[in-house]
């Protein structure tokens, strides 16, 4: 199928891009990498009537270090994010996790705001920003805002923003403790989207786990934070991540508290006993690691 008939409109600054949204309202969408939203105007599952390209922004194409802040621009592409020394050197967690995204030809023209923005719960950046405790920029009519990624990602392919917002990009902030990560999805091939996917950062302050995030995602309808799972490790040693005691009773409760939804070819249950196989091998590779 072809898509529907639209108009184009490249723009080449965040305000002409918002003013567009503002004259147009719901007939208009914007476009970045195009590659999830292509396929959905394909498929006639989305029929705009005007496309605001966003590729002619070149402030969102970078990835900026300030002081103790990164920053990725929304029309940063994936293989940009692969390509980075200093994301390999301060967030390692995207550097390991890009690879899973799809093949070449789609992480070359893909974006991290594409996917942000899309909301797809099986995709990787949602799960990654939080697990990063990333906070998410928005323009809108009224100026800028800031939201925690964890507040970001609200249901199915919905997010907090708003129809007459452009998503700017997302800012971390590096800590002063030794943190470490992990992550590793289950996948049937290398390429498709994951069964069930672990995005976990953590901190130690002198031995002891001082913060951690466990990320779920391709669990449920957005990325799940297992947050009774975490509480339980706060404080503990290095060397009890490798207690089995321990493993075997927060594997339990990661498992008891993520919600897991069935998808086209894995069960609900199939994904609450991976939540606790991914669980038990970030535990041990952290515990290695240090
Ligand atoms: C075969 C295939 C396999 C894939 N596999 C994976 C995978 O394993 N993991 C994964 O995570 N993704 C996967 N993807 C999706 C891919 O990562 C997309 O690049 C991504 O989801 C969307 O990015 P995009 O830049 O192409 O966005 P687009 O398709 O251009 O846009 C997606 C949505 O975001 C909106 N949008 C885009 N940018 C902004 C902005 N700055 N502000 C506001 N709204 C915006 C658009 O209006 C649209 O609604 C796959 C895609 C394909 C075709």
């Amino acid at each position: 199928m072809k898509a529907a008939a639209f108009n184009y409109e490249k723009v080449t600054n965040i305000a002409q891009a918002l003013s567009l949204l503002k004259v147009h309202g719901d007939q208009a969408k914007l476009i970045a990498g195009g590659q999830s939203l292509l396929p959905a105007l394909n498929m006639r599952l989305s029929a705009p009537q005007i496309l605001i390209d966003l590729q002619g922004i070149s402030e969102l194409k970078k990835i900026e270090e300030q002081g103790q802040v990164i920053r990725i621009g929304a029309m940063v592409t994936h293989t940009q994010i692969e390509n980075s020394a200093l994301l390999l050197e301060k967030l390692p967690l995207l550097s390991q996790a890009v690879t899973h995204i799809a093949h070449r030809a789609i992480r070359n023209l893909g974006t991290w705001g594409g996917s942000i923005v899309y909301g797809d719960p099986a995709a990787e950046w949602p799960a990654c920003a939080i697990a990063l405790d990333g906070v998410m920029l928005i323009a809108g009519p009224n100026g800028q805002r800031r939201v925690a990624a964890k507040d970001f990602f609200q249901d199915l392919y919905t997010t907090d923003l708003g129809p007459d917002e452009i998503f700017l990009g997302t800012e971390f902030t590096m800590t002063a403790q030794k943190s470490f990560h992990y992550f590793e999805e289950l996948s049937r091939r290398h390429g498709d989207y994951a069964v069930t996917g672990l995005a976990s950062q953590v901190e130690f302050d002198q031995g002891s786990l001082s913060a951690i995030r466990l990320v779920y995602f391709s669990v449920a309808a957005t990325p799940v934070l297992a947050t009774k799972a975490q509480n339980l490790l706060l404080g503990k040693k290095i060397q009890d991540l490798q207690n089995k005691d321990l493993l075997a009773q927060v594997c339990a409760l990661a498992r008891d508290e993520v919600p897991t939804v069935a998808d086209i070819t894995n069960s609900a249950k199939m994904k609450t006993h991976l939540v606790g196989v991914l669980l038990e091998r970030a535990l041990k590779a952290i515990s290695l690691s240090i």
